[in-house]
């Protein structure tokens, strides 16, 4: 199974949307996906219309030593289930200083689960927390949607950091990828942050920015009706994975200092 890490330490920037369609373009090839909701607003899982409260089995049961296989639900599209968001999410962090190893759940959660899926994409929080941290050890691959704004460079070199200090201290580099989102080619500041984006070392940048597309809007939309996802958005995201898939053996960059 190939990890991905679909994370960015600024929120709005298209994580959750970039999950969703790259799943959905995964299965359309023939893959099993697996979906984990690591945010605890719960945006993805609620796009499947699962809600976060009362408490469904999910992302919070595997820091209990529950395995994927018992906490996965199917989502009404073949080919891609779900770990789903619940809200004692929010209490991890409390645990996690004075519970060892909790940095490790999901990786080992992962590892069991192995053979179940072909690709598992994680759906992150946009802070630096416990659940963000078990993604960037657990994956072998961070897909950082990072918006074609210059505000949103500060989310992208935060996110940079973090990986950095994760990969230190897990001892591997991570091959760490920038998909630029919400793309309006017709202005300057898409066209300067993208030549921007070019210039940060130790990542290398999708050379198929998303566009912004009016139906890429509605995420419930995306998760349960993709037969009627078309457009430039969704086509968009086709190219990027190609460009992913391509680059999958690619090995990990030089660490940025
Ligand atoms: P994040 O998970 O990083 O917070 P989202 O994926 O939830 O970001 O996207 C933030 C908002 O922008 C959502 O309302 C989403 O529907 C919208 N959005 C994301 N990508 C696009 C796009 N390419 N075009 C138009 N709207 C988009
Ligand atoms: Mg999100």
């Amino acid at each position: 199974m190939r990890i991905w890490a679909i994370a960015n330490q600024k929120g709005g920037v298209g994580k959750t949307t970039s999950a969703l369609c790259l799943a959905r373009c995964l299965a359309d090839l023939g893959h099993r996906v697996l979906l984990v909701d690591l945010d605890p607003h719960g945006s993805l899982s609620r796009a499947f219309g699962v809600a976060a409260e009362p408490p469904p089995k999910g992302t919070f049961d595997l820091f209990n030593g529950e395995s994927i296989a018992s906490v996965a639900r199917a989502t009404g599209q073949a080919d891609i289930q779900l770990v789903a968001a619940q809200a004692a999410m929010a209490t991890l962090e409390r645990r996690s200083a004075t519970q060892p190893g909790l940095g490790l759940a999901l990786h080992r959660a992962l590892v069991n689960a192995d053979a179940d899926y072909d690709f598992a994409l994680l759906d992150c929080p946009p802070t630096l927390s416990l659940l963000l941290v078990n993604a960037l050890a657990a994956c072998d691959r961070l897909v950082v949607p990072t918006q074609t704004d210059p505000l949103a460079l500060h989310g992208l070199e935060g996110m940079l950091r973090t990986a950095a200090m994760v990969e230190r201290s897990r001892g591997r580099a991570l091959v760490r990828q920038i998909l630029p989102t919400l793309y309006d080619r017709r202005t300057r500041t898409s066209h300067e942050t993208l030549e921007q984006l070019n210039t940060y070392p130790g990542v290398s940048v999708c050379p198929w920015p998303i566009p912004m597309d009016t139906r890429l809007r509605d995420a419930a939309s995306l998760a349960t009706q993709p037969r009627h996802l078309a457009g430039r958005g969704i086509n968009a995201y086709r190219d990027a994975l190609q460009w992913l898939l391509e680059t999958a053996d690619a090995r990990p960059q030089e660490a940025a200092a």
